[in-house]
């Protein structure tokens, strides 16, 4: 065990990606670990499901370059061979953008030159206002609604509709309408206008479960602390100095919640000064995403390994061969008319509009739905987020709903639990 001797474990709740980073960090500077997964498997919202023996995706999952956290901790745990890194291409119906391997920002001024499906006043309106922002280093005076700003910085509708549309919302799982133009911005400031390979797409190239929750907590395991799944902290409460996490025989002197916001109130109700946190996440709203997923028997002809499928709510398909020889899945952000459709209605449409970006399909053997109603917060404009410091000393918060730069990603997610460490690791010092 290389956990200091005598020292109470830091009390992890949730084995998201934030709780498990949090873990894996405070393991690796030698801090007793012991997280507290109310699920039977780790992972959270980004987690491994068995579909009839074959492991997929709760939902596909997309990273980018720009995922510095993440990709510095798969490094770590020695997972970064389940990645395959493209440079940004996106192909819808009607556009094509390809970033060349330049130097930034000559990638992003030549793929737009080169993009299809644009008109010239489109992919100049796009340099104009990459060149506004820089200008002002992103940061907008004040925020609004995505839709507003780019109306108002005069981009065509054209350009909005096919590509920064489309953007906003798989990043911030959020209608441009409603989405926030500040975060909106902040991820074109860290994905188009960041270093050339801060733009590069990221796909898993194994399912969730690999990629992280069983190797962080393997890790975690191998440094002396305790993952325990299937164990559900009830609440916190004051236990001496620290905290007693009910439904365990654990106190702790630090405690990091790493758990859905929707879980707080039940895990905080009793801890005098937990008002402060519970009025700042009880505006959060949700934002659902469906994910279609199709058996095959054959592999699907992908020209590229993920495809925009046009129509109303802008799917994308992603081919998993690397699950099954025959695998396909298509995700849908936000809330639209398609999570009112009958399964069978849903799949007409889609395996439609598949075929319609690869040609005719090979014989499908079975399809899955899975739609997560919270996958995310409803990435409004000036939300107000906790920090992962609290005013209740020794109480922590982790998860991609906590203040930072990021909609609610796996970044996020990783950003938040590394800084609730390094909070943790900072007070002991
Ligand atoms: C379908 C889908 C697609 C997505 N696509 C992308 C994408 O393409 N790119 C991207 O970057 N992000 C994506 N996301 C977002 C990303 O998955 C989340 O931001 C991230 O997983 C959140 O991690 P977290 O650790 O903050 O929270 P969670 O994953 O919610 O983890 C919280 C954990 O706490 C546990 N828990 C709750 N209560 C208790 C309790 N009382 N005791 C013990 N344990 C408890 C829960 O069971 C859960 O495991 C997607 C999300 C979904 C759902």
């Amino acid at each position: 065990m290389n956990g200091q001797a005598g020292m109470r474990p830091v009390a992890i709740v949730g084995g998201g990606w934030a709780g498990l980073a949090c873990g894996v960090e405070l393991a690796a500077a030698g801090l007793p670990v012991h997280l507290f997964e109310a699920a039977k498997q780790l992972g959270g919202r980004a987690r491994r499901v068995d579909w009839d023996g074959i492991p997929i995706d709760n939902g596909q999952h997309l990273m980018v370059g720009a995922y510095r956290e993440t990709l510095s901790l798969m490094g770590r745990l020695g997972t970064r061979a389940f990645l395959e890194r493209r440079p940004l291409e996106l192909r819808v119906p009607g556009f094509l953008l390809r970033l060349p391997r330049l130097p930034a920002p000559l990638n992003l001024a030549v793929g737009l030159v080169l993009s299809r499906g644009l008109a010239w006043r489109d992919k100049l309106a796009a340099a104009r206002l990459m060149h506004y922002l820089k200008d002002r280093a992103f940061r907008l005076p004040r925020d609004e609604g995505a839709g507003d700003f780019l109306r108002r910085q005069q981009q065509p509708e054209n350009l909005v509709d096919k590509l920064w549309g489309p953007i906003c919302v798989a990043a911030l799982n959020t209608p441009v309408e409603h989405a926030s133009a500040q975060v909106f911005c902040n991820v074109l400031r860290d994905s188009l206008a960041g270093e050339r390979a801060d733009s590069d797409l990221v796909m898993n190239r194994a399912d969730l479960g690999l990629l992280l929750p069983d190797a962080a907590a393997a890790f975690i395991a191998g440094k002396g602390g305790r993952v325990e799944t299937g164990r559900k902290v009830e609440s916190l409460s004051r236990g001496g100095a620290g905290f007693r996490l009910e439904g365990t025989d654990i106190n702790a002197d630090h405690v990091v919640v790493a758990t859905h916001p929707a879980r707080l109130p039940d895990l905080l109700f009793t801890l005098p000064g937990a008002e402060a946190i519970l009025d700042q996440t009880d505006s959060l709203a949700w934002q659902p995403i469906l994910t279609l997923w199709l058996r095959f028997d054959k592999p699907v002809p992908f020209p590229f390994p993920m495809l925009g499928l046009g129509g109303g709510q802008a799917p994308w398909a992603f081919e998993r061969h690397d699950l099954d020889p025959g695998l396909v899945a298509i995700v849908v952000s936000a809330e639209g008319p398609h999570l009112a459709l009958t399964e069978e209605a849903l799949l007409e449409e889609y395996l439609a509009l598949l075929a319609g970006q690869v040609g005719p399909l090979p014989r499908l053997l079975g399809w899955k739905r899975i739609v997560e109603k919270r996958a995310t917060f409803a990435c409004i404009p000036r939300l107000r987020r906790p920090a992962n410091a609290t005013p209740i000393p020794g109480l922590f918060l982790a998860g991609d709903y906590t203040a930072g730069d990021y909609p609610a990603t796996l970044e996020g997610a990783v950003r938040s639990g590394v800084e609730c460490a390094r909070l943790i690791l900072d007070s002991r010092t």
